[in-house]
């Protein structure tokens, strides 16, 4: 049987760094990735006019200036071919491919008590063992696919977003049906509608949205990211959402409603995220949720000339506390003679019939289905493998289907020991911008595993009562916001029959940053080890 020191899932952002960082460390290392190549998400997310919501300058690895000097970003959201073309280069660079081992999954791991180490069995039924085992899932990757009543019947082409075909869906002269409108429905739909001869979007939540205003980069502004690559790297990690920027310190009620309006007219003319950080208590109070929600209600209204299109378009949660969308042309689109807009709340979906599908109103013919439906979140990836700790006890029996989620710092869990996640629930997260948050995951293990090998220690485990009060803590942070009035992945409330839980940890990247340090500093407080009975051998410095 082939024995590693440390196993990692996956070969996207966080597992390509994973390995990186344990190599460097002189750990025998094997990363095992579904896919035949690597990305992770922007591997497998390649449908129509899907890019990135953070900025790229921000959205890309800050541990090696070399690497951020060699790679120039085309334009301010670039599409995913780039990114995925990024992270190539990347695997290229660092010389990753030869431990990786692609096209294979993880179906299981057990903890093995007794020699203190992990059996990870593989999707070809074959065994490795390690004494580290690592997950770099993803939060956003087990796709949901809801289980509508007679998809099996349907005779054209049907999709899902998350896994999308390699080679090029042709929309052209075709009846499109799409069912979503989150990130990617919003996303796909402007650029399918330009290719459909017709699309049907079918709609149960209205979205907000704000225009991205994506634009190539001019070459002195991406001059003077590279020269400032360090004040940016520094910035990144010690800011509240992982991008530098100002920490809005106003409330939206402390200033006047024509002052306001000039700010979200000011964020809506330059694009991106600009309205959901414009002042810190969107996302905490009522009412001054209410002045952004209803900004972006009124621009919704003046783009859409069709009033009962525009009615049926209105959002009315909290802005924000589903992830806030950025978009091209969205809005714009349902002025299109080719889209019309179903409401699947008003009128729900019954079944998916051979020629399409049929609502409560009446049946919709169609030649391809795209579902945009979204993910089993944070939890899902890591449930979709029988993993197995002390006693036999599986996560999924000690999460109990969302109700006891508990994680130490969302990266550590109790009763099993040298098992870590990368950006697991409970940590910043999806709330954050990945690659700052899994930089900081990846340095946090390998320094542990570096601390574990130049102390002699076999096992790192978390300690029960660390994770209950980092789990009520967490949660104390979320329930001060709007976040869990939501319906939303966030919440699992998409995922029927999941417990209602809110597992991203709303703290701030910096703050999140400083505690995990703090804890490191202080021989990894809420941990406990056991020593090995005799100095470490093998291959690990
Ligand atoms: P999502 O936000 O969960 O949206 C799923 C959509 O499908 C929602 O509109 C949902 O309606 C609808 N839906 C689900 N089940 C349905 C059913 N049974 N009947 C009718 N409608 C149904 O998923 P997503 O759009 O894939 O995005 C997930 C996350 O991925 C995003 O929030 C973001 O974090 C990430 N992402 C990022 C980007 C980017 O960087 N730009 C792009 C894509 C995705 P309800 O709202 O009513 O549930």
């Amino acid at each position: 049987m082939t024995n590693f020191d440390a196993v990692v899932i996956g070969a996207g952002f966080s597992g390509m760094y994973m390995l990186y960082r344990l190599r460097e460390a002189g750990l025998s290392t094997r990363v095992y990735e579904a896919a035949d190549g690597v990305g992770g998400t922007w591997y497998w997310n390649r449908y129509p006019g899907a890019r990135c919501d953070s900025e790229s300058i921000y959205y890309n690895y800050t541990f090696s200036e070399e690497l951020y000097r060699e790679w120039t970003w085309s334009s301010r959201y670039p599409e995913q071919p780039e990114i995925l073309k990024y992270l190539n280069f990347v695997a290229d660079k660092f010389e990753l491919r030869p431990d990786i081992q692609f096209k294979t999954r993880v179906n299981a791991a057990q903890y093995d008590e007794e020699n203190k180490i992990w059996q990870i069995t593989l999707n070809d039924g074959s065994t490795v063992t390690a004494k580290y085992f690592i997950t770099g899932v993803g939060c956003l990757s087990a796709s949901n696919l809801p289980k509508f009543n007679g998809l099996e019947n349907f005779k054209g082409e049907y999709y899902h977003t998350g896994h999308w075909p390699h080679t090029k869906v042709d929309f052209t002269g075709k009846t499109v049906g799409i069912i979503g409108t989150g990130s990617s429905g919003v996303q796909a739909i402007p650029a399918i509608a330009k290719e459909a001869a017709h699309l049907t979007v079918f709609q149960r939540t209205p979205q907000y949205s704000a225009p991205a205003r994506n634009h190539p980069y001019d070459p002195e502004y991406i001059r003077q990211a590279k020269e400032n690559f360090q004040e940016i790297k520094r910035q990144m990690r010690e800011s509240t959402g992982g991008a530098p920027g100002d920490i809005p310190t106003k409330s939206a009620l402390e200033v006047t409603p024509e002052e306001r309006l000039e700010k979200y007219e000011e964020a809506w003319r330059i694009g991106g995220q600009g309205i959901f950080t414009s002042y810190y208590d969107i996302t905490v109070n009522e009412e001054a949720n209410k002045t952004a929600s209803e900004f972006i209600r009124t621009k919704i209204r003046e783009i859409v000339k069709k009033p009962d299109v525009a009615d049926k378009l209105m959002p009315s949660y909290y802005y924000g506390t589903k992830r806030p969308i950025i978009d091209t042309d969205y809005y714009e689109t349902y002025n299109r003679e080719n889209v019309s807009l179903v409401d699947v709340k008003k009128n729900p979906i019954v079944e998916i019939t051979e020629k399409g599908l049929r609502t409560t109103e009446g049946e919709y013919e169609v030649d391809v289905l795209v579902f945009a439906t979204g993910f089993d979140g944070m939890t899902g990836p890591l449930l979709k493998m029988d993993i197995r700790g002390k006693d036999g006890v599986s996560l999924k029996e000690k999460w109990n289907g969302g109700e006891n989620t508990r994680t130490y710092l969302g990266v550590a869990n109790a009763g099993f020991p040298n098992f870590f996640m990368i950006t697991g629930p409970e940590s910043p997260s999806v709330l954050s911008n990945m690659p700052v948050s899994i930089e900081q995951h990846v340095e946090w293990i390998s320094d542990c595993i570096e601390y574990m090998c130049e102390n002699n220690m076999e096992s790192i485990e978390a300690n029960v009562e660390a994770e209950e009060a980092w789990s009520k803590h967490c949660g104390e942070v979320a329930n001060a916001t709007l976040f869990s009035k939501a319906d939303s992945w966030y919440t699992g409330a998409n995922i029927p029959g999941k417990t209602r839980r809110f597992l991203i940890y709303l703290g701030g990247v910096g703050a999140y940053r400083q505690k995990c340090a703090e804890i490191a500093a202080n021989g990894y407080e809420g941990f406990h080890f056991e020593k090995a009975p005799a100095p470490i051998q093998g291959s690990i410095k």
